[in-house]
């Protein structure tokens, strides 16, 4: 089998906004659509860019103050 999950073991306790960041990341590194070595979001496919909105609606909803 190839492709596996491996040892990335998903945690219950996991920070979501983490969760949504790491999908987004690992998205980035296999997707063949425009993500990966994009640079910006805006220039990956739609599969990335809903990663992304998912990752930041994760990260809003912690009312985490980031200003990037
Ligand atoms: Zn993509």
């Amino acid at each position: 089998m190839t492709g596996g999950r491996g040892r990335a073991d998903v945690r219950r306790d996991e920070n979501p906004m983490l969760r949504a960041y790491r999908l987004w990341f690992e998205h980035t590194r296999k997707c063949v659509g425009g993500c990966k070595g994009a640079g910006k979001v805006k220039d990956g496919c739609a599969v990335g860019r809903e990663l992304w909105g998912a990752y930041r609606l994760a990260r809003d909803e912690k009312n985490v103050a980031v200003t990037s």
